[in-house]
């Protein structure tokens, strides 16, 4: 493992430092200053603060310069997000996209595709939303109905999907399809690209425990897609999805230690005004915390240094998603255990910032259940790294 940056990336980062210090205005960076927004403005506002950002060249940092990514190396991604967290910068509006699909699209998309979403996508002008959960398939993805009937050129899909991220955001959805009887329930499903501005889609909004509607369901009546508008082969869609899916690993565990660690310190902060920070069992708690948050920043070096070594990580991103989802999640309830009820009182205390802290407390429930459920990543860490048995 080497723990340090080559010349080049640390100039790289300098780069960024400079322009996030001159592109994001001081109240940006207030605590809560984007949930005191109506969500459709700070949408708006971070999806194109998120554009000029990426026309100055600081986005795709690791894709090749074909695609219009800036082709650095996993140490300049790694630091990409540490110091996007350390200056508070908005969070990405089109995180399905930019994670999953274009690197999918980069693999095994045809020129028209590689040409027609990758850019527009870098440059925020296509928001992509990832359509896999239904009412009935959820773990198990394979259960899905939505079904895609052919007709000419194209596929007509009806059917549903749930916990959309962005679905009231969203432009195009990555969707799985039934389009073929297949002779197993993986196969005969394909990945199509829907636009989801036409009157076949409708996107409701699901409000969540902290009031906001990051994601919603997504229906589909009569919804046309032309057949070319499916990433990999039709009815090989299982084995697109699981190719997309991979791409979620990576170096993005350093910025995640950045931004969890600052968050402890807030904790702390809580704590002290509290009058809690003397408390053995509170003290205990924190100092577990804290040994947890280290044992993450010395795993995402791990990864970073397997990334750059050109390894696969396989099944051992199973570990890494494990390692910070719970590791974020008990660093909360250790929030919920120290302020008590101000962790959910509509009004709680003045001077202490509590709202978007509580708003970080609920939305930590959601992290052990998307991209994979913990006891799902326990499974395959357990048949495929431990080899037990199924
Ligand atoms: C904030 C958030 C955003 C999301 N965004 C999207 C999105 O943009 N697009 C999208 O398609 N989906 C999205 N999802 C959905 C997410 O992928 C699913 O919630 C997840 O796959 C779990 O499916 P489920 O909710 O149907 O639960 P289920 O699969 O029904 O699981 C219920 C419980 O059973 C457990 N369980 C299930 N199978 C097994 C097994 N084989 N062994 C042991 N335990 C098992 C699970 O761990 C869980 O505890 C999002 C979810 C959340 C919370």
């Amino acid at each position: 493992m080497d723990l340090t940056y080559t010349e080049d990336e640390e100039q790289f980062r300098d780069e960024l430092r400079s322009w996030l210090r001159a592109n994001i205005p001081d109240e940006w960076t207030r605590p809560g200053f984007w949930r005191s927004l109506p969500s459709d403005e700070s949408f708006r506002m971070r999806r194109d603060w998120e554009r000029d950002k990426a026309m100055a060249g600081f986005a795709g940092i690791e894709w090749p310069v074909e695609f219009g990514g800036r082709g650095g190396t996993p140490g300049m991604k790694a630091i990409y997000d540490e110091e996007m967290v350390a200056a508070r910068a908005p969070q990405t509006v089109n995180a399905l996209g930019l994670t999953f699909l274009a690197p999918t699209v980069m693999a095994i998309g045809t020129a028209e595709q590689k040409r027609d979403i990758i850019g527009p996508m870098l440059r925020n002008e296509v928001i992509w939303c990832q359509g896999f959960s239904e009412p009935g398939a959820g773990s198990d993805l394979a259960a899905l109905s939505t079904r895609g009937v052919r007709d000419g050129d194209e596929f007509v899909v009806n059917g549903q999907k749930v916990w959309t991220t962005n679905a009231s955001h969203g432009d195009k959805i990555f969707a799985m399809v039934r389009t073929e009887p297949g002779d197993s329930k993986h196969r005969g499903i394909s990945m199509l690209l829907i636009d989801m501005h036409q009157p076949g889609v409708e996107a409701r909004p699901l409000r969540q425990l902290s009031g906001d509607s990051e994601f919603g369901e997504v229906f589909f009546t009569d919804a046309r897609v032309k057949a070319t508008d499916c990433l990999g082969s039709l009815g090989e869609g299982w084995g697109t999805a699981m190719l997309l899916l991979s791409f979620e690993r990576g170096a993005s565990g350093i910025g995640q230690y950045t931004e969890f660690r600052r968050q402890y310190d807030e904790i702390v902060r809580v704590a002290r005004r509290l009058g809690r920070a003397q408390e053995p069992v509170a003290r205990q708690q924190l100092a577990r915390c804290l040994a947890e948050l280290e044992c993450l920043r010395y795993h995402a070096m791990h990864v970073l240094t397997q990334v750059e070594q050109g390894r696969d990580l396989g099944s051992e991103a199973s570990l890494t998603k494990l390692q910070w989802s719970e590791t974020f999640q008990d660093l909360w309830e250790v929030f919920d255990d120290i302020a008590g009820p101000e962790a959910v009182l509509a009004q709680p205390r003045p001077g202490l910032d509590l709202i978007p802290m509580q708003a970080q407390a609920f939305w930590s429930r959601s992290v052990t259940i998307w991209g994979g459920s913990s006891q799902v990543q326990r499974n395959i860490v357990a048949e495929r790294l431990l080899g037990l048995p199924r």
